[in-house]
């Protein structure tokens, strides 16, 4: 084989490509209920665009952009996450502006890059749906999102999910926190990794995150975010969960979790799931929170914003897991037959006569012999079979068969090709 996909790359292929349908559609269908629209923003931006956002410590920009130089020496890369495109186009299109009602509801779907160890759930190119709402600070919009999260879940069939939520707080929260955790970790500096050693004192909430083991027996007695909101950063969090409990959703407050990108602050939120096809123990397939600030930090106002991106590998791999049932794939209604020559024309003109009627219709166009073209349509699994040999030709008739209970009719060509449906009755 001379030709491979790249390292971390996928073919989607007929049969597995309707399941990605199915679930875009769904997503579409939940999102609109909430007043989302879509939005499509390129696959690549300036590098700036985030490495300004995502954080200089962060994974995704010391070591998964797809980053490059184009002909015209501009640094440009591929996007490793969707929200910062979005934001980007939100203020370069002046969507924070008075004409735009507020909050401004978008949604995206797409390919995404990082360049990460393969494996199981986890890809080079891979795909999220993501939303984001611009323009309200208020907590009932944190949880209308994480709300219409679970809708979507529950929609896809999806059981068990574990929610969890935290608060990184204000500016002030931040600063204090930051400073206690260093405090905190400075004594066992030299048991943490090199990754984490580096993050100490550059973003030391960074090493919350770490997926290294030791850090994270060491990061399990660290200091609570949640002791050091501030008032304000406190009645935002309270008020998230009061919503929450009355909107009946359930969740646990995870005061470790800190997300994988810088731009969060406030409410923030993971949707896992214990489930063996994707690992061992807890794995997210859909996270997210508030990033305030991050309008003004691409040039905009400062506008609030708050949004979550789901995993559609993820998500697939679990549906398949949990046995979820996907509606069955387009089904092949009307196979035709044409028998001898000079049938050719007469077939071709059912097909097509049938298709502007709706019904999924094909034919033989490899010159096949009756009796392999009758074994096609058993492949195919068509409902009905029409065929057209040399009496039907000369007495412009067709004989239409179904398939499942061997019944037969032949009438006019005509009456097929003006209403499937009423010869159908006939059967
Ligand atoms: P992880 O901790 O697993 O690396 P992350 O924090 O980097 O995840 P986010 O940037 O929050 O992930 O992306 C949201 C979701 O996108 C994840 O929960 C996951 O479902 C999916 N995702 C992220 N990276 C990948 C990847 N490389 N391959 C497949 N899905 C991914
Ligand atoms: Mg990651």
């Amino acid at each position: 084989m001379r030709y491979q996909r790249p390292k971390g790359t996928a073919d989607i292929l007929p049969g597995e490509s309707e399941r990605w349908a199915y679930v875009e559609n769904v997503a579409r269908r939940v999102f609109a209920k909430y007043r989302f629209d879509e939005i499509r923003t390129p696959m690549f931006e300036s590098f700036d665009v985030f490495s300004r956002t995502s954080g200089e410590t962060s994974d995704v920009v010391t070591k998964e952009m797809y980053d490059f130089m184009d002909k015209g020496d501009r640094h440009l890369s591929l996007r490793p996450e969707g929200t910062a495109g979005v934001v980007r186009a939100f203020v370069e299109n002046k969507l924070y502006g008075p004409d735009v009602p507020k909050p401004v509801k978008v949604y995206y779907m797409g390919p995404m890059f990082r360049y990460e160890r393969p494996q199981s759930g986890r890809m080079r190119e891979f795909h999220q749906i993501g939303v984001e709402a611009f323009g309200s600070n208020e907590p009932a919009i944190d949880v209308e999102t994480i709300a219409m999260g679970m809708d979507l879940l529950t929609q896809l069939g999806i059981e068990n999910v574990r929610l969890a939520v935290n608060t990184l707080g204000d500016q002030e929260t931040r600063e204090t926190f930051r400073q206690a955790l260093i405090d905190y970790l400075e004594p066992h500096f030299d048991e943490l990794s090199e990754d984490s050693k580096l993050r100490l004192h550059k973003n030391p909430l960074r090493v919350l995150d770490s997926k290294d083991e030791t850090d994270q027996k060491i990061v399990a007695d660290a200091p609570s975010i949640l002791d050091y909101l501030t008032d304000e950063a406190k009645a935002h969090f309270d008020q998230v969960k009061a919503l929450l409990d009355a909107l009946d959703i359930d969740y646990v407050v995870d005061a470790t979790m800190v997300r994988g990108l810088d731009y969060y602050n406030h409410t923030i939120f993971e949707f896992m799931v214990n489930n063996k096809a994707l690992g061992h123990g807890y794995t997210t397939i859909c996270a997210g929170g508030r990033y305030n600030g991050l309008v003004e930090e691409l040039g905009g106002p400062d506008m609030a914003g708050v949004g979550f991106a789901l995993g559609v590998e993820r998500l697939l791999l679990l549906m398949a897991a949990s046995n979820v049932e996907f509606p069955a794939a387009h089904h092949l209604e009307a196979y035709v037959v044409g028998i001898g020559e000079g049938t050719d024309a007469a077939t071709l003109k059912v097909v097509s006569k049938l298709r502007s009627q709706d019904v999924v219709a094909d034919r033989d166009y490899l010159n096949r012999k009756p009796k392999a073209q009758f074994k096609t349509a058993d492949k195919f699994n068509a409902r009905y079979t029409l065929t057209i040999g040399q009496t039907e030709l000369e007495n412009k008739t067709i004989n239409v068969k179904d398939m499942a209970s061997g019944n037969e009719v032949t009438v006019p060509v005509e009456s097929v090709e003006k209403d499937f449906n009423a010869v159908l009755e006939t059967l």
